[in-house]
């Protein structure tokens, strides 16, 4: 096992990749997460041929393959008709184009095989109930604080704690992140509630309309939809991210959408229903001191209207990895990481908020692929973390 003495702050999809992959490469990581236990949201998760080849570098494709569904038809749709604007290939074709296939899943299948296989190697690597409140770095170490009281000290420190990054606040010295000006909806919806005309050649569908989105996919083989709505908003007055909602304030929002989505709506189990703010921040040149560097939401909380921001945390911490295992160096690692996947990361989020507006437009019926290019049409799936060179 290596001497050099790594810390990750928060065991997100971000943190658990990384320190998966750090340990696989035998680094000893600690890993230190808020939380009384380990769990995700209660949501679907896009994960495109880019993130599917940042988890098979972590030898871990075949078990993504067999939590996930390869849908084969996306639909971008009319709200009203349901009727397919632009259809997006995906399934096989992913695979023949890009190396690797598209999945959907719940987000808590891919947070706790992470989990397992980081214990796995590594059985006293995840500190629970560790929030970090402070950091200092000195010539040799970095010093984490802890709010139950304990210090420990690190020779680097990775700050994955998510959009509301302490790490980063601490390191950056920025603001908290603004307000992007969509609200969120998300469900999970058990399709043995649902009708047969609920379910279309469509595995994975978003209808677009005036101010609104409402995107659905079926996860853990078919047996749950997942959705995300989205609402064009000027405010967010609640006090947290994510605050309960009411099932019928939903139905009210998107009272004017086909039959389908309604459907989909009414049957979310009622105590389920929770709307989350969606907030971001302008894209930074920089993530990083000497000795501590970001990634994930840390280091670029994007919108979602690409689905690539689980993407990119996975990304980066691949990357991380395989610059980490060829250097100690923490200047050298941060430098090559920083050069390797701060354009990328910006990139994708100015491009996500493009997105969100061309969803959201007041044309719907207008939406083309000829005045946008989307995630796959950026380019972005060619990407592979496990051998990009840096
Ligand atoms: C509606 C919606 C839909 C989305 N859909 C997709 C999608 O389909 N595909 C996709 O790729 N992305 C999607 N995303 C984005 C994705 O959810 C995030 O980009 C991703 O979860 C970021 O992972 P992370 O590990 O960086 O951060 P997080 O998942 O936020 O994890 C951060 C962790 O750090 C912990 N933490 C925070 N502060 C501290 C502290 N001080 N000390 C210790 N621990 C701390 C937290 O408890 C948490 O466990 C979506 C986002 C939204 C809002």
């Amino acid at each position: 096992m290596s001497n050099f003495n790594i810390a990750i702050v928060g065991a997100g999809i971000g943190g658990l990749t990384a320190a998966l992959g750090l340990s696989q490469k035998g680094f000893e990581v600690t890993i230190f997460e808020q939380a009384p236990e380990l769990s995700e949201v209660g949501a679907g998760l896009t994960i495109t041929p880019n993130a599917t080849k940042g988890l098979r570098y972590l030898g871990i494709e075949e078990e993504v393959a067999n939590i996930g569904m390869a849908h084969d038809l996306q639909g971008v749709r009319n709200y009203e008709s349901g009727e397919i604007i632009v259809p997006l290939y995906r399934g096989k074709k992913m695979l023949e184009k890009y190396g690797a296939y598209q999945y959907q899943m719940h987000r808590a299948d891919l947070h706790s095989l992470l989990a397992d296989k980081l214990i796995s190697i590594n059985p006293e690597s995840i500190h629970l109930n560790h929030e970090c409140i402070d950091l200092s770095e000195g010539n040799d170490k970095v010093v984490l604080k802890f709010s139950n009281g304990k210090r420990f000290d690190f020779d680097f420190v990775i700050g994955a704690d998510g959009n509301r990054s302490k790490i980063r606040n601490t390191i950056l010295g920025d603001d908290d992140p603004q307000f992007s000006g969509y609200v969120a909806w998300r469900g999970l919806v058990p399709t043995s509630e649902l009708s047969e005309g609920d379910f279309d050649e469509c595995g994975s569908s978003a209808f677009i309309a005036p101010g609104r989105v409402f995107a659905r996919y079926m996860v853990r083989n078919g047996d749950l939809y997942n959705y995300v709505a989205f609402l064009a908003t000027d405010e967010w007055a609640e006090e947290g991210w994510s605050i309960r909602s009411e099932v019928g304030t939903l139905l009210e929002t998107f009272a004017d959408f086909n039959q389908q989505v309604k459907n989909i709506i009414r049957a979310t189990p009622p105590d389920d229903c929770y709307k989350w703010g969606i907030f971001t921040r302008e894209p930074a040149a920089k993530w990083s001191t000497s000795k501590v560097t970001l990634l994930g939401d840390a280091a670029h909380p994007t919108t979602p209207f690409m689905g690539q921001g689980a993407v990119m945390a996975i990304e980066d911490a691949v990357v991380l990895t395989r610059i980490i295992e060829q250097s100690n160096n923490p200047e050298e690692i941060i430098e090559r990481y920083e050069n390797a996947r701060v354009e990328r990361a910006n990139f994708v989020m100015n491009h996500s908020r493009k997105a969100g507006e061309r969803f959201t437009g007041n044309e719907p019926e207008k939406y083309s692929k000829e005045d946008h290019k989307n995630e796959e049409e950026l380019g972005l799936f060619f990407y592979d973390p496990g051998t990009v060179e840096f």
